[in-house]
């Protein structure tokens, strides 16, 4: 599209027609601004069609994430930074008892006993 515009601004400049070639340097500017406004926007639902598709995988527990994906459990992570940030940060677990999350410092207990230990277990938890 752009590089007709071109070829048609090439056209009236030859022929001499200034306020036609202005009027499409106008379109030419209003062109790229939807196309540029278009990316923005496949981008946006491209990250939102992702973080649906995780938050569908997500299973809470003992106040901590876990991602089931394709059978295998991932995490735990973090349920302040998922929720408020949509960021998946892994939780490190210390010698205490706690989790610790090293993006926003919250401590989980980490020694509570399954929700549901039959879902556990048929996950191998
Ligand atoms: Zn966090």
């Amino acid at each position: 599209m752009l590089q007709d515009i071109k070829v048609i601004g090439a056209t009236l400049m030859k022929a001499g027609n200034i306020e036609l070639y202005k009027q499409l340097l106008d379109y030419q500017a209003d062109a790229q601004k939807l196309i540029d406004e278009n990316m923005k926007l496949k981008e946006e639902n491209r990250v939102l069609k992702e973080k649906l598709m995780i938050q569908s995988e997500l299973e809470f527990r003992n106040n901590q994430y876990f991602r089931i994906k394709d059978g295998i459990k991932l995490g735990p992570y973090c349920t302040r930074c998922w929720d408020a940030e949509s960021k998946l940060i892994n939780l490190h677990q210390s010698n205490d008892g706690y989790s610790d999350c090293p993006s926003c410092k919250v401590s989980v207990v980490n020694n509570q006993a399954p929700y549901n230990q039959s879902y556990d277990d048929s996950f191998g938890w």
